[in-house]
């Protein structure tokens, strides 16, 4: 059975975020409203916002975190692993690439974060 108020939730708990959240973090974070919510009840609204193209779901050192379904690509820092959204716009206008027929695109960037440069994180 649907529940929209959970899947409202957990919809609104990836948009209103930055941190690239794991299935249990968002789990942590609906208990806040909804108590008695179960882990598997997050999962399977987090596989229906998927598979609606509601939400993004990335995969980054192995783990799946979610994502808002915005046009973005990801920095990721070697040092403190934060992930980090870059709006870059430069790819956007691709329609081919070596003949084939673009009509998506993943780009992670690597490297070390503004925060690590200035040594504010360790
Ligand atoms: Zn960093
Ligand atoms: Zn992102």
């Amino acid at each position: 059975m649907r529940n929209t108020k959970q899947n409202s939730l957990i919809f609104n708990i990836i948009n209103n975020s930055y941190s690239h959240l794991d299935a249990y973090s968002i789990y942590e974070l609906c208990k806040k409203e909804i108590p008695n919510i179960s882990l598997g009840t997050v999962y399977r609204n987090l596989a229906s916002l998927v598979n609606n193209h509601k939400i993004i779901r990335i995969k980054i050192d192995g783990i799946y975190r979610y994502d808002k379904n915005i046009r973005h690509s990801h920095f990721i820092c070697h040092k403190c692993g934060c992930i980090i959204d870059i709006f870059d716009d430069g790819f956007k206008d691709i329609k081919t690439i070596d003949g084939n027929i673009v009509d998506d695109y993943e780009i992670k960037y690597k490297g070390i974060c503004k925060k690590c440069m200035k040594g504010e994180r360790k």
